[in-house]
C-alpha cells in the first residue's frame, strides 16, 4: 500500500483513461509510474474543455514543499512543465520511476502536452488521413500510386518506399487538391 506524501492517508486505485493509477481521496493528487504517465499524456481521450474543467476542479496551486517518494522515501525531484497561466512542477523519483502530481496537475500536464508542436503535428496528420479516407476518388489514386511501388527487399529500399509513400500522402492530402498522376 502507498501513502499520500502530503496527507499521509492510503492512496486508492483509480481507473484513469483506461489505466490503473493511484489517487489520494483527500487532496486528489495522483501517483503514477513514468510509463503510464507518458501513455496518459498521449491518449487523446479527453477534449481540451474536459481537461480544463478537470484541472480547475482539482488544482489547488503547486505544492512548493519538497515531498518524499511514497515508495522509497527519498526526496523527490521537482521538474517544471511549461504551461501558460499555471506554475506546474511535477515531483519525480528517478529510482522508482514514479511521478507525483498534485490535484489537477495530471489534467494540466495533458494540456501542456497537447499544446506542444509534436502533438499538433500528429493531430494534423490524423485529420488529413481522415479527410483522405472520406474522399474515395483521392483515396483510390493514393492506393494505386502506393501499389505501384515494387516490393522492398532490403531495409534501405523499405525506408525509401516509406519516404515515397509519405510524399504521396502529402500530395494526396494537400489542401490545393494536387493530383498524383
Ligand atoms: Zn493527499
Ligand atoms: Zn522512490
Amino acid at each position: 500500500m502507498r501513502i499520500c506524501p502530503i496527507c499521509n492517508v492510503p492512496l486508492e486505485p483509480e481507473a484513469y483513461e483506461g489505466l490503473q493509477i493511484l489517487r489520494c481521496p483527500q487532496c486528489a493528487g495522483h501517483l503514477v509510474d513514468c510509463s503510464r504517465y507518458e501513455s496518459i499524456k498521449r491518449i487523446p481521450e479527453k477534449s481540451r474543455a474536459e481537461l480544463e474543467a478537470e484541472a480547475q476542479a482539482g488544482f489547488q496551486g503547486d505544492n512548493a514543499a519538497s515531498i518524499r517518494c511514497p515508495r522509497c522515501h527519498v526526496t523527490m525531484f521537482k521538474k517544471p512543465i511549461p504551461i501558460p497561466g499555471y506554475s506546474l512542477r511535477l515531483d519525480l523519483c528517478y529510482d522508482c520511476a514514479l511521478v507525483w502530481l498534485d490535484g489537477g496537475e495530471l489534467a494540466l500536464a495533458q494540456l501542456a502536452h497537447q499544446a506542444s508542436p509534436a502533438f499538433q503535428d500528429i493531430q494534423e496528420m490524423k485529420q488529413r488521413a481522415a479527410a483522405l479516407d472520406a474522399d474515395p476518388e483521392r483515396k483510390a489514386a493514393f492506393d494505386e500510386a502506393c501499389a505501384k511501388l515494387p516490393e522492398a527487399q532490403d531495409p534501405f529500399t523499405a525506408g525509401l518506399h516509406e519516404a515515397i509513400r509519405n510524399a504521396f500522402f502529402q500530395i494526396a492530402t494537400h489542401p490545393m487538391r494536387i493530383r498524383i498522376r
